[in-house]
């Protein structure tokens, strides 16, 4: 039975997946799947650059082989576009609203300026604007303007927002002191990953968000901001991140831990990386479907794990 539960999978293709995607996609097929729902595939390549479509086709393929299926993305669907890079109008109109607002500021900060002036680094390695642009008066804007194109930023406020998420529990941030006025558009024109989330996953319906937990300190940014457009917020879940075994967080560019190095069947990835989860104790290869009766975010730890050695060698 159909419920009215839809999840997404938001993949950034900047090359080919590795396993911290591969599981993000697992957990958040299984989680709207297992309540009834429908899932979603949004293509994140706002930055056209640094995600240029073949890796995208080349996400949606890995996916298919590994049995996720989405019911409505790039192929079809009565949301789309399901690629970022086409809903950019959308993007532009939040903008809009919120400068409308009065809460948009232009930044020209360079990326030097911005490192030495912001406050302490935040553990997560994100930074804390110091507010160097805040109080320019219309003309220094336009003056500076001459010089370089700004960024946008959003003007927050001194205070507390906290949610409870799904999986980790309480989790809030003080806007102003912890996160500081964030980018909204940057100087290169591009629309930045925190309105543009907000925006789609309010647009596509989504209801459930399952993500890293590298983003958990995203989501008091993205709640003010379903805030001020006026939008209902979905559910949060944040998993624990992957690491290598030698234990850092992986990237596209792990070798190891890419789909391009490994050699096992659809079933076996999926096996083990539900075994890493916490609900396939056996680590035997797993089918999509056949993990539904197993899962649930109870088994799934909260803490980072570390992949071990050898685990995804073979095949
Ligand atoms: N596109 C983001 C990523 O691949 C995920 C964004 C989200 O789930 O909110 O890291």
């Amino acid at each position: 039975m159909e419920t009215g539960v839809k999840g997404r999978f938001a993949p950034s293709p900047s090359g080919r997946a590795h396993l911290g995607n591969i599981l993000c996609c697992l957990l958040a097929w299984l989680s709207a799947r297992q309540s009834g729902g429908r899932v979603v595939l949004r293509i994140e390549d706002l930055d056209t650059a640094r995600c240029p479509r073949r890796y995208a086709d080349q996400m949606e393929a890995d996916l298919l082989r590994l049995g996720l299926s989405w019911d409505e993305g790039p192929g079809g669907g009565p949301d789309g576009p399901y690629y970022q890079s086409l809903r950019t109008d959308l993007y532009q109109a939040a903008l809009e609203k919120l400068a409308g607002m009065g809460l948009v500021y232009p930044c020209f900060c360079t990326r030097a300026e911005l490192h030495a002036a912001s406050a302490p680094h935040r553990e997560d390695g994100q930074t804390v604007y110091a507010g160097t642009c805040r109080a320019l008066t219309a003309e220094q804007a336009a003056e500076r303007a001459k010089g370089r194109p700004p960024a946008l930023r959003l003007r927050v406020p001194p205070e507390e927002w906290a949610f409870t998420d799904g999986h980790m529990g309480r989790y809030g941030e003080n806007l102003e002191r912890d996160c500081g006025d964030f980018l909204l558009r940057r100087s290169d024109g591009l629309f930045a990953y925190q309105l543009a989330v907000v925006v789609d996953d309010a647009a596509m319906g989504i209801t459930q968000v399952v993500r890293g937990a590298d983003l958990l300190s995203s989501t008091p940014r993205q709640l003010y901001l379903y805030r001020l457009l006026g939008l209902t917020p979905p559910e949060f879940f944040h998993f624990p991140l992957l690491l290598s075994p030698e234990g850092r967080r992986l990237s596209k560019r792990d070798a190891a831990a890419g789909l391009d190095g490994i050699r096992l069947p659809a079933a076996e990835v999926l096996g083990r990386l539900a075994y890493l989860a916490g609900f396939n104790p056996s680590g035997a290869g797993r089918t999509p479907e056949s993990l539904l009766a197993d899962f649930s975010w109870d088994k799934v730890p909260r803490e980072d794990i570390r992949i071990p050695v050898g685990l995804f060698e073979g095949g």
